[in-house]
């Protein structure tokens, strides 16, 4: 504190960009006005772990901007408490107390589901479908992230995935433009607060833009095809709803677009992104994006990969040294514009700025600590529970706890780090309950027996001992994350052979699934009473399990992402579009174009069961079915009675379909869902107002449009069934 106070008198005399009563663009206007362009450069320029001591002379000289630190940053034990931060405020002093202007250093790291309260990864965060929720997780991670010094999270990752042999859908929020945008808009005010003077809140960071899911067959970093119209009306979308939501930085994505790497995209970076949707943050390249260019074969070196990025758009370089090695020579050879320099340089001070960095260029308070609590706990609780999707159950679920001995068995019995999930650099496998430690809390010594299914003789005995199953199998984490892409999205070998020993002795069976991604189910639907689905849920994994198999809860988690019956269904989207063969879509024979497989998707987008049922009445127009193109809508409804003896939770979705359009449209396309807490008995209504904006679209000139004519929408429980009613937009 003491520190901060003398520093900041001291210098607020001479530097007028230190007065925070000033606006934003006043403060980087005067800085930028004292930079010279090598100190310009320097804020272009992100290291990767930054290292006090050997970069020290270059942080006096103002010449780096940001770290990012990844795992291992500070040679592995950055994870002790306190050695991140210690770490960070000390290059911040040379940084600040030692460089001729004083600008801190932007320091990030990838906090993607959780800070050390590690809570379910993105894919299971949106199986809760729940946006107050996710709001609270993030703001949990911010805050303890901060107390590590961590200012930027590289979160959410909001990339349409269509594609379950793609290892990153476990960093995704699934499939559809209107949940994945909702969400990613949710995580955004969480991680970056609402109160400016709030110390903590951290930036989020919108990626990968753009197109990354598509990559070809699902093989990380791969090219991809896509035209502007698809991008348009499907992959750009959720970002569009986080740069609303005022996220601070958008990330370029490592693929090409049809031949255009994004770090190089002018289009889509410059004309979109901060063209047509105004936005003023900052883009930041993905690892070495910049300097990939060269391996794309798009540029001759890496000066020239430097030029590209910069004219494309790209603020902030990460880890290629491309900027630092060589804008300034660009700009002064005449190659490259300074304006250009001077526009990255504002956006990457003005969010300096607006995190309170100049204020508080220090990571504070040496004692707090950021390990789990109570409080952080009963939100990963809460979070986790929501993830959980019951796809499948005969009754046998929930278990009563107060009778019957329960055998738990399978890889994941006593699993801790593993229940984490991908993109957990600060996670510790001791913070996590496992799923046997949460049972035996439950049930005791005497009425749990637990195997882990190595040794399946054993296992198989026990399953004789018990009144029933409860296998946890799955992938492990390691198999899903960035580069971790399969040709295969079956269940782990031995797994299905497994399960099948354990149904065929006859007791009743309930498998849990952790996974990254959808999986190919079907032999253990087969085999199984009831499948739960869990994501790998993070730290209160195994009580989230315990409360949910015992029925404390009723599962309401529902896939956010399309579970194709086998691998080669794949591609499985929810927009399909209709062909000139197929026009509507039906659960039987929605792509009948396999002579060896018929069904479409073994699990719709938007299924979950609960431990109730619910009946569902005919979608009705509240008042008028016309709404005028400009600026009308129309409310509709639909009636939900829980039918069965439990309370439980309903996740009602309306989607719609445009019949005639300027390009074809998906035969079924979310547009907005509403959930309904309904006692036994209860019958609730779902209302829904549909805006005429909401029915937009991406003509053949790629213009947003709305036309005149019918929509038919649709609400049920998931994308393929539900009471449909059309609504007329007027001109
Ligand atoms: C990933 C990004 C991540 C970055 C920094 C890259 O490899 O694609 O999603 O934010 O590394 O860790």
């Amino acid at each position: 504190l003491t520190v901060e106070i003398s520093y900041m008198t001291a210098a607020q005399r001479t530097r007028p960009w230190l007065d925070s009563s000033l606006p934003t663009a006043a403060r980087v206007d005067a800085l930028l006005a004292e930079m010279t362009l090598a100190e310009k450069v320097g804020q272009t320029h992100q290291v990767a772990n930054i290292h006090p001591h050997d970069d020290a002379a270059q942080l006096a000289q103002g010449r780096i901007g940001s770290s990012l630190f990844a795992s291992g940053a500070t040679g592995g034990n950055e994870r002790d408490e306190g050695v991140l931060a210690a770490n960070i405020d000390e290059a911040q002093r040379h940084a600040v107390e030692e460089s001729r202007l004083g600008i801190p250093v932007l320091f990030g790291r990838d906090v993607i589901h959780g800070h050390r309260t590690v809570c379910p990864i993105p894919l299971g965060l949106a199986a809760s479908w729940d946006e107050d929720l996710l709001e609270e997780v993030a703001r949990v991670a911010a805050s303890e992230a901060v107390v590590d010094g961590v200012a930027w999270t590289f979160a959410p990752m909001v990339d349409i995935s269509e594609e379950p042999r793609w290892g990153r859908v476990a960093e995704s929020l699934g499939e559809t433009p209107v949940l994945s945008g909702r969400l990613a808009a949710a995580l955004v005010r969480g991680f970056q607060g609402v109160d400016p003077g709030d110390p903590d809140r951290i930036a989020a960071c919108v990626k990968h833009f753009a197109g990354y899911g598509l990559s070809a067959g699902g093989r990380d970093y791969d090219t991809v095809s896509v035209g502007e119209n698809t991008l348009r009306n499907l992959h750009l979308r959720p970002f569009r709803s986080a740069v609303q939501a005022g996220v601070r930085t958008v990330m370029a994505a490592f693929n090409d677009v049809d031949g255009i790497p994004m770090h190089a995209h002018r289009h889509l970076l410059r004309d979109v992104l901060k063209g047509e949707w105004g936005f003023d943050g900052v883009v930041v390249a993905d690892w070495n994006g910049i300097g990939q260019l060269v391996n794309q074969g798009v540029a001759a070196d890496l000066r020239d990969a430097a030029r590209q990025g910069i004219e494309a758009g790209v603020d902030l370089d990460m880890c290629s040294g491309s900027y630092a090695a060589h804008l300034a020579d660009l700009v002064e050879s005449g190659e490259v514009d300074v304006a250009l320099v001077d526009d990255a340089v504002r956006r990457i001070l003005g969010l300096k700025f607006e995190l309170g960095l100049f204020e508080r260029p220090y990571v504070g308070d040496p004692g707090r600590s950021n390990a789990p609590t109570p409080q952080s706990r009963v939100v990963a609780l809460r979070a986790a529970q929501a993830a959980h999707v019951l796809v499948a159950n005969n009754g046998v679920l929930p278990l009563d706890p107060s009778s019957g001995t329960v055998h738990l068995t399978g890889p994941y019995a006593e699993a801790g780090e593993e229940l984490l999930g991908t993109w957990t650099l600060d996670g510790r496998g001791e913070d996590v309950v496992a799923p046997a430690t949460a049972f035996r809390k439950r049930l005791g010594e005497e009425r749990l027996l637990v195997t882990d299914g190595r040794f399946s003789d054993r296992a198989v005995q026990q399953v004789r001992n018990a009144d029933v199953t409860v296998a946890v199998v799955g992938e492990h984490p390691w198999r899903s994350g960035e580069a971790n892409s399969v040709t295969d999205i079956g269940l782990p070998a031995g797994q299905i052979e497994y399960v099948q020993q354990l149904a065929r002795i006859g007791k009743p069976l309930v498998v849990v699934v952790y996974t990254g991604r959808p999986l190919e189910l079907g032999p253990v639907l087969d085999a199984a009473d009831a499948v739960l689905v869990v994501w790998h849920p993070g730290v209160e994994a195994g009580n989230a399990l315990a409360s949910v198999v015992f029925g404390d809860v009723s599962p309401h988690g529902r896939l956010p992402m399309t579970f194709p019956l086998t691998t080669g269904h794949i591609p499985t989207s929810t927009h399909q579009r209709p062909t000139g063969r197929l026009i509507e879509h039906d659960e039987d024979d929605r792509l009948g174009r396999y002579l060896d497989d018929l069904v479409f998707a073994r699990l719709p987008f938007g299924h979950g069961l609960s431990y109730t049922t619910f009946a569902y009445g005919d979608l009705r127009a509240a008042g008028s079915i016309e709404l005028a193109r400009e600026g009308g809508s129309v409310e509709v409804e639909v009636d939900v009675t829980n039918t069965g003896e439990r309370p439980g939770r309903e996740t009602v979705q309306l989607s719609f379909r445009d019949l005639v359009a300027e390009v074809t449209r998906p035969l079924t396309e979310l547009l907005d869902w509403a959930h309904l807490d309904l006692a036994p008995g209860e019958k609730g209504t779902a209302r829904f107002t549909v805006r005429a904006e909401q029915l937009s679209y991406f003509g053949r000139d790629n213009r947003e449009r709305i036309d005149v004519g019918d929509v038919v929408l649709t609400a049920g429980p998931d994308a393929l069934h539900g009471s449909s009613l059309a609504i007329a937009v007027t001109g």
